[in-house]
């Protein structure tokens, strides 16, 4: 059997025969362990019937082994450089499909309906480009894609972020975002060692299993997303100041006292003490108070 991409002599290999440069500002940081590309296949939950679609392939690594494991790959890819590579590297495969695209730019939906069977199981997995995890991540959340779920590889404080729970120093604006949409968990650290070359933060694993909707009720979800962000738009703050300052000039600080008593929030609780249900129950009283 040939050997597998992801491991370091491998890579040099690849790297020194298309004398590929590093661009740091594209986020390269390419993957050399075989066990660490297993285990986010495992936690993705792909199988044989599985359409994947990746971000970011590099020279392969992780492609080839969601090939192996699940029915189909599509995979989007932005450096140019790379796309010869790809077609060397992927030569045995005949299961993927790489698409020279800026993810940010990209109509994922159209693909999944162009790809894949409308009855097919898809997961999105990636080892992401740190510089954009949360645009890419966001973007792809909500677009409500039929996926059913999303396992990464990013930043280790930005997956603690999308995971967190109320109450802890990572809990904020970003985790209710990302929870409206999906179940998060941290499935795992992995240490800097697997990565060529390797980046100077610490990365996990994380798991976003989409919701078939959303936990709570909203209103409006542009309006609750505002209010959340406002919530925590000085962490130090009780909500009655963050709000206070939020509806400068709509309404005063008394005023917002008053609402919060009727919603039935104490407004001296900071924002990281509400969970999701508060948030909806919150913003649900403020928008209809202004609409
Ligand atoms: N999947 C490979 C691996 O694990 O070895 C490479 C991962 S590397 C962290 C991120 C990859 O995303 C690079 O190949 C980079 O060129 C690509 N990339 C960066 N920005 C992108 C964008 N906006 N759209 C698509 N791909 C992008």
């Amino acid at each position: 059997p040939k050997k597998h991409i992801a491991t370091p002599t491998r890579t040099k290999e690849i790297l020194a025969k298309y004398k590929f440069s590093f661009k740091k500002s594209l986020g390269q940081n390419f993957l050399v362990d075989v066990n660490i590309l297993e285990n986010i296949i495992k936690h993705a939950g792909i199988d044989k019937d599985t359409g994947a679609i990746e971000i970011g392939p590099g020279i392969g690594a992780l492609t080839e082994q969601l090939a192996i494991h699940a029915d189909k790959v599509v995979a989007y890819e932005i450096d140019q450089r790379l796309l010869p590579i790809l077609k060397d590297t992927l030569q045995d495969y005949s299961n993927i499909d790489i698409v020279h695209q800026d993810i940010l730019e990209s109509d994922v939906a159209d693909t999944i309906k162009m790809n894949f069977r409308p009855d097919q199981a898809v997961s999105i997995v990636a080892n992401l480009p740190y510089y954009i995890t949360t645009p890419i991540l966001m973007k792809l959340l909500r677009e409500k894609l039929p996926v059913d779920s999303l396992t990464v590889m990013i930043q280790k404080e930005v997956a603690e972020r999308m995971a967190a729970k109320p109450n802890s120093k990572s809990y904020g604006s970003l985790t209710i975002a990302v929870q409206y949409y999906t179940q998060a968990e941290v499935v795992m650290n992995v240490p800097k060692s697997v990565f060529m070359p390797q980046p100077n933060v610490d990365s996990s694993i994380l798991q976003l299993v989409t919701r078939e909707k959303p936990p709570v009720h909203v209103e409006n979800e542009d309006y609750f997303f505002n209010i959340v962000q406002a919530c925590f738009a000085q962490r130090r703050k009780t909500l009655r100041n963050n709000l206070t300052s939020h509806f400068k000039g709509t309404y005063d600080k008394e005023t917002i006292t008053h609402m919060l008593d009727d919603i039935g929030i104490d407004g001296i609780r900071r924002g990281e003490s509400l969970d999701m249900g508060e948030f909806a129950l919150l913003a649900n009283g403020f928008y209809h108070a202004v609409n």
